[in-house]
């Protein structure tokens, strides 16, 4: 199964893809994970891209499409999360899955309205640890304000605060959506309601994607 997931900023994409990567058995590759983990990290990525990320702007393109290339090189099945993002990424995808010979199953679009997600993000709150990620009114933690599973305590992300998501989800309308557009001309959109509780988004998700469930899953 390959499955592409799209929605605006704090629509749930995470949350809802390292789920169904664990019940369909396949891999969840995050760009905005694997960004944090090189910034966090002060690789060579990371001193590249910090300032931009701050900015809530995009990361340029050439960049993302070799970290993407390389991760597809590795793996089969996955669910690709926060990539693509602009139609020149969505053109290197498809010329890189022509050369691998490999298909897309389906681009999910999370549906998530403007001021829903605005109170989602500034809710939002991150484990700087372990990337577990929790809000303070629909998902807290156990105790306090500390993770889980490690125990450190949770912060906010230097990308969640309201001046930056207004220009992240700026640049979402701007330039993911016209990407959605392209996926809705080839069939592959399927969209799911996100403004339900996470077991009912997770649920409408299981039963959509179950045809797929077989799909090259070696
Ligand atoms: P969110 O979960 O809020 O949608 P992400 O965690 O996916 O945000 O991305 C965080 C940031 O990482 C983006 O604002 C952008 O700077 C960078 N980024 C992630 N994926 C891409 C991409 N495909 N192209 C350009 N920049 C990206
Ligand atoms: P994205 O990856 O699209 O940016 P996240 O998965 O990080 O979004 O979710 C954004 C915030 O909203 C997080 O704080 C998360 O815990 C919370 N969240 C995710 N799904 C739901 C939901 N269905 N209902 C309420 N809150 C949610
Ligand atoms: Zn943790």
């Amino acid at each position: 199964m390959r499955l592409l997931f799209f929605g605006p900023p704090g629509a749930g994409k995470g949350t809802q893809a390292k789920i169904v990567a664990k019940e369909f058995n396949v891999e969840h590759i995050s760009t905005g994970d694997i960004l944090r983990e090189a910034v966090n990290k002060g690789t060579d990525l990371g001193e590249k891209v910090k300032s931009i990320m701050e900015r809530g702007e995009l990361v340029p393109d050439e960049i993302m499409n070799e970290l993407v290339k390389q991760k597809l090189e590795e793996v089969n099945s996955f669910i690709l999360d926060g990539y693509p993002r602009t139609l020149e990424q969505a053109k290197f995808l498809d010329a890189v899955l022509k050369q691998i010979k490999k298909e897309i199953d389906a681009a999910v679009l999370i549906d998530v309205p403007e001021d829903e997600i605005v109170k989602r993000i500034s809710n939002r709150r991150v484990c700087p640890n372990c990337g577990k990620v929790y809000n303070l009114i629909t998902l807290k933690p156990k105790n306090d304000e500390k993770c889980d599973n490690c125990g450190t305590k949770i912060v906010q992300r230097d990308d969640d605060k309201e001046n930056v998501v207004r220009e992240r989800y700026r640049i979402y309308r701007k330039n993911t959506e016209p990407v959605i557009e392209y996926y809705r001309k080839n069939n592959k959109i399927v969209t799911v309601n996100g403004v339900q509780d996470v077991e009912e988004v997770t649920k409408e998700l299981f039963n959509m994607l179950r045809r797929f469930r077989n799909n090259d899953n070696n």
